[in-house]
């Protein structure tokens, strides 16, 4: 079995059945790392001692013959999670030296369930971006090609699942960085509906907006990372007290007769036509498989861009405050006083995108703008969540493409933060509304993976997962693997 790129499901066979110890898989990743990633970028810290010693105890569990579900399982995680006594950048210079003091409900949820943390993975600065150079630790590199990026804000929890680095992984998505990134480096990506997975531990960028997710190699995968990172927590205002039904075994039904919406505002312009067609080919795979495809509108969708830019930054200069080198956060050295400890602190430990929102941020709450930007943006939110209301009246998922373009070079739209914010264009209207959205791999664009997104009604995750499954067992393309990465 090649192990560089086994699925959990083929994983949890071997380990069970004693093909592979749980040290061995660990160790196997951990050479893959220091020989692969260098060039990548993906890793921001490597826990090797404490996975491996994670791993020894697995190895005896197995013995024992008590194993988890996911006993064993080497996994990376977002640098967003906390967890306990581990540095936790967020992928800023202000939290550059960040000792977790407690670990994220998600990430003890996945540990209580057996997964190895191997390391913690690069990102933009605190979520922001789309193509992962907007990272203190450097940008991330696109296994598929090295010159390109990897997409953002989890890119690097996307390239160390794609170049075979570990068996899977967590982002999180406030307007497309969990799906996004699946789609730029070929995997399945998961947003779940807002409430889904505990925000506790996770360092906040948008609260309203933020879910954490699965990054995997397929459907099945993702449904069984989702199972153990979803549930009610005290701790966490906007958890949801749902019950979290059993994904991986609900999977395999088959979508005979599931309505697809194909919504008419995400064949757009700015859409490259090479991803449309990949895009039509898989409608059509679902067409085969038994799905009707029905025309549908989301007319608010174009507004989806201008009240995300409003809303995100507004929410993230509230929870960047707390960071000002005295509660939290990079401290400059001999401030000359109180003023200019707070600049100086704010000033060096921010990169520039993070600047850019806050100021933006500021400005649209202010008493005088607050009206004009802020208010208007919420009422927009409104008006594409009743869009979905009322498309799910009608479909049981919603189809389009995830992103307008395959990866593209590094430093290509870093100068241009309309182009690089239109990236999400398709993906942000699902987040402001709250609803789960996935991307799966579909026909590849001169040689660069493509993702369709699925978006599902709230708490629907297992209609997605489904319909992705259904794909998966038809098509080949969540199986290939970057030619660098062997
Ligand atoms: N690219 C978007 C942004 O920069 C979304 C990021 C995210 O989902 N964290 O805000």
């Amino acid at each position: 079995m090649n192990l560089n790129f086994a699925t959990l499901t083929d994983l949890q066979k071997a380990l069970r059945n004693r093909d592979v110890s749980a040290t061995e898989l660990t160790q196997h990743y951990l050479t893959r790392i220091d020989a692969l990633d260098p060039a990548l970028n993906s890793f921001i810290s490597i826990q090797a001692e404490a996975a491996l010693g994670a791993a020894r105890r697995a190895d005896e569990r197995l013995a024992r013959g008590d194993a988890r579900p996911l006993t064993g399982i080497p996994i990376a995680q977002k640098d967003i999670f906390c967890l306990q006594g581990q540095r936790t950048t967020a992928g800023s210079k202000m939290l550059g030296n960040f000792i977790a003091p407690y670990t994220a409900t998600c990430s003890e949820k996945l540990a209580d369930a057996g997964a190895i943390t191997l390391g913690k993975t690069n990102m933009d600065e605190f979520a922001m971006g789309s193509s992962n150079e907007n990272s203190y630790f450097g940008a991330v590199h696109n296994p598929w090609d090295p010159k390109l990026i990897p997409g953002g804000s989890s890119g690097g929890s996307a390239a160390a699942v794609a170049a075979g680095l570990c068996a899977a992984s967590t982002g999180t998505d406030t307007g497309g960085s969990i799906r996004q990134p699946a789609a730029m480096c070929g995997l399945t990506g998961l947003k779940p509906t807002y409430g889904r997975i505990s925000r506790w531990g996770m360092i906040a960028f948008a609260s309203s907006l933020d879910q954490a997710g699965p990054m995997t190699r397929t459907a099945q995968d993702a449904a069984i990372l989702l199972e153990h990172m979803a549930g009610h927590d005290p701790r966490d205002s906007t958890s949801l007290n749902e019950p979290v039904p059993n994904f991986s075994e609900d999977i395999g039904k088959n979508i005979k007769g599931l309505r697809i919406g194909v919504c008419r505002e995400f064949f757009t312009e700015g859409l490259d036509p090479a991803v449309e067609r990949s895009i039509r080919e898989a409608l059509a795979v679902y067409e085969s498989l038994g799905a009707t495809l029905v025309d549908i509108s989301l007319p608010h969708t174009p507004y989806s861009v201008s009240a995300y830019y409003v809303i995100a930054p507004a929410e993230c200069s509230a929870n960047l405050a707390r960071l000002d080198g005295i509660r939290y956060g990079h401290r400059c050295l001999d401030p000359e006083n109180l003023q200019d400890l707070y600049q100086r602190s704010r000033g060096e430990g921010f990169g520039e995108e993070v600047k850019k929102r806050i100021l933006v941020g500021t400005f649209a709450l202010s008493a005088g703008y607050f009206d004009a930007f802020y208010n208007r943006a919420q009422k927009i939110r409104r008006l594409i969540k009743e869009d979905f209301v009322k498309a799910f009246e009608q479909v049981d998922v919603i189809a389009g493409p995830t992103a307008p373009t395959p990866a593209f070079p590094l430093g290509e739209k870093a100068s241009n933060p309309v182009e690089m914010y239109l990236q999400d264009i398709f993906t942000i209207s699902a987040s402001l509304a709250g609803v789960p959205a996935m991307s799966i791999p579909v026909e590849f664009a001169n040689g660069l993976p493509v993702g369709l997104q699925l978006i599902g009604n709230y708490l629907q995750e297992g209609s997605l997962l489904q319909a992705a499954h259904q794909f998966q067992q038809e098509t080949h393309w969540h199986t290939l693997t970057p030619p660098e990465a062997l």
